[in-house]
């Protein structure tokens, strides 16, 4: 190649032009999160369980690891709580938290996603460990790639990042997250909550409670647009029974605080709660992009929601 003013001039251009951000969690690590969690080592990680508290070291070592900050002792918030049904005080359940301080907002994201679920349990076709890889490895492994991408992409806003345990005995580590919650619960713009989002079949994900938060909607439909999956409003009407997610994960303890939410998830399918959701029934292409477009959100989010 015969070198020109214009070849030259070119390759200077190429070389001094600031190379975009690319606006993505890491995939890679976002599978391998999901397939640790997953895993028949942890044994479905049952509150207090041993597969839960190897779940819970895993999410201190990745905080730690990211260098987030925290308002708990080794970012695990300890509570207890009682099961109504089997008349049982469970102690020492553990909430793991992390912060980031935002560049220009104390004002507060609160993402959630529950690690734990529901251990071993009844057979089905010779399998007895209840995996819960959508249900909700995947949230907490999109919830440790969103710490990660705003560890190194600080937000305007202040973000906490709270990996729930008990959820499945009844919301029970948000609950305990907003009665000892290290900020005024009015200091929260948003809760973004995450249970289930790595497979459905038809390509949809729902971003549910903008039917009480109708202001985050355009938010949502402007930076979402045209993306995949196809992102869906609803599954928020009071009166339509268990066809309404209000009170359906974690977000339903900030809901009955008077914070607004935001619950993204998939509908249910055939492995709901059974063995088989597990690591080999997800679908990889689903979750990156369904976790990249949660992304978006947050970011449009942090982008247009008031500093003050
Ligand atoms: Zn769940």
């Amino acid at each position: 190649m015969q070198l020109t003013f214009k070849t030259i001039f070119t390759c200077i251009l190429f070389f001094t032009l600031p190379i975009a951000k690319a606006q993505t969690v890491d995939n890679e690590k976002l599978l391998l999160h999901l397939e640790y969690l997953a895993s028949d080592e942890l044994k479905g990680r049952e509150t207090l369980s041993e597969g839960n508290i190897a779940a819970q070291k895993y999410l201190v070592n990745y905080f730690s690891t990211l260098g987030l900050e925290t308002h708990y002792p080794d970012f695990q918030q300890k509570f207890s709580f009682e099961n109504r049904r089997e008349k049982k005080t469970y102690q020492d359940a553990i909430n793991v938290v992390g912060f980031i301080g935002g560049k220009s907002s104390r004002k507060l994201i609160v993402i959630t996603a529950h690690y734990d679920h529901v251990g071993i349990g009844k057979k089905h076709s010779g399998d007895s460990i209840y995996n819960g890889a959508d249900d909700n490895a995947s949230g907490t492994a999109t919830l440790l790639a969103l710490a990660e991408y705003f560890s190194k992409n600080r937000p305007e806003h202040s973000m906490i990042f709270a990996s729930l345990d008990a959820e499945e005995m009844g919301l029970q580590g948000a609950k305990a997250l907003v009665l000892d919650f290290p900020f005024p619960l009015d200091q929260i713009l948003v809760n973004v909550n995450m249970d289930m989002v790595s497979r459905n079949d038809e390509g949809e994900i729902y971003a549910s409670g903008t039917h009480q938060n109708p202001n985050l909607k355009p938010i949502l439909e402007k930076a979402t647009n045209g993306l995949t999956p196809k992102l869906m409003f609803g599954h928020d009407l009071p009166n339509t029974g268990s066809d309404n997610w209000t009170q359906s994960s974690d977000h339903g303890a900030f809901y009955d605080k008077g914070v607004p939410h935001i619950y993204f998830g998939v509908e249910d399918h055939k492995d709901y709660h059974k063995p088989s959701d597990e690591f080999k029934n997800i679908q990889p292409e689903f979750f990156f992009n369904a976790a990249n477009l949660i992304l978006k959100s947050i970011l449009a989010l942090d982008r247009e929601l008031p500093k003050e």
